[in-house]
């Protein structure tokens, strides 16, 4: 249950204030902690909590939705506090009960800094929840999404919400979503030899045509159809591994649980097939490795491929962020590849 948290008639006045201000775009989310302070006295670390309170107010005009469950921290704030014997500094959170330094254990000095718990905090203890902004969108889906993180300290809330004030700067961005949406199930054989796994291959390939429709059934719920079957072929160790990667196409819905329901049914009569045909496997599985068993994303095959574009007049553009296109997007490549080399999928 949330613990209300009830305003002094001052703080409602000043907080009403502010709500006005941040709805009519006078004043930044991000700066309503340096309102508070230099407009209307309210200085740290008061100002963190009523500038979350405005926010919510804010959020909650702006959507007509209710923040119910997502509570104010009383002290929503770091202190800054120092190591007397190592002059160590430490941020900690204001509520945090064990204020040693984790070197020495001595108690730590407040120094009488404060700042605040993530960028446009909203609420929330241990995690704590972030206002990234507004965004535009249209095509094909017309609407604007307000945009809540659960983040925590540093700058990412930051740059979301910057990100969504540029996007609608430029009028919003443009969405096509594509008609199907795919799901993707792997089945994964070792044979001891290469001569086993062509045979495997030419079977499972005859046999497709019988298949397909069985699996197609197995789906009729979600009116899933089998799209593409690829085989992959690896060399390993352990023998001749071949991988059988089946899709889906689906109309209304994800369709994973389809999907791997039929490719195991799949399973089953394929290696009845192989016995039939005398083709020894040493092994034959789900393959989860291979289909990750990850969440949708057009590059494993899954999902619903979205796609988004924002027309960028580039003179603005380049004033905007003082720097020129071309210098911004090698700056976007160098990000892109070193993240896809860590395999992060941004
Ligand atoms: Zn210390």
């Amino acid at each position: 249950m949330m613990n209300e948290i009830i305003p002094t008639e001052k703080e409602k006045a000043i907080t009403n204030e502010c709500v006005e201000k941040l709805k009519r775009g006078k004043l930044p989310p991000w700066k309503v902690e340096e309102e508070l302070e230099a407009n209307h006295g309210v200085i740290p670390p008061d100002n963190f909590k009523v500038a979350a309170l405005c926010r919510q107010r804010y959020i909650e005009e702006k959507t007509g939705e209710k923040f119910r469950y997502i509570e104010v921290s009383e002290q929503p704030y770091k202190v800054r506090y120092q190591c007397g014997k190592h002059k160590l500094i430490w941020e900690l959170d204001a509520s945090d009960k064990d204020q040693r330094c984790s070197l020495c254990g001595t108690q730590l000095k407040p120094m009488g800094h404060y700042a605040s718990l993530a960028a446009n905090y909203v609420g929330g203890n241990e995690d704590y929840y972030s206002y990234a902004g507004r965004i535009k969108v249209k095509g094909d889906v017309e609407k604007e999404f307000t945009n809540l993180l659960v983040y925590g300290t540093g700058l990412g809330p930051m740059g979301i919400t910057k990100g969504c004030y540029i996007i609608n700067k430029f009028g919003g961005a443009g969405l096509s979503v594509s008609e199907l949406a795919s799901a993707a199930r792997c089945l994964g054989y070792i044979f001891k030899t290469e001569e086993l796994r062509k045979k495997a291959i030419t079977a499972i390939e005859d046999f497709l045509l019988e298949l397909k429709p069985e699996m197609d059934k197995k789906m009729s719920e979600t009116g899933g159809r089998v799209g593409s079957v690829e085989f992959v072929q690896v060399r390993s160790d352990r023998g001749f591994i071949l991988y059988v990667d089946f899709t889906a196409d689906f109309e209304n819905f994800r369709g994973h649980g389809g999907i791997s329901h039929a490719v195991g049914f799949a399973k089953k009569e394929i290696e009845k097939r192989f016995q039939k045909e005398n083709i020894q496997c040493e092994l034959s599985v789900i393959a989860q490795g291979y289909d990750g068993d990850l969440k949708p994303s057009p590059r494993n095959k899954r999902g619903r491929y979205a796609s988004a574009q924002i027309s960028v007049p580039v003179q603005e553009f380049e004033e905007f962020l003082k720097i020129s296109a071309e210098e911004f997007l090698s700056f976007v490549e160098i990000d892109c590849i070193g993240s896809q080399k860590l395999g992060c999928q941004f």
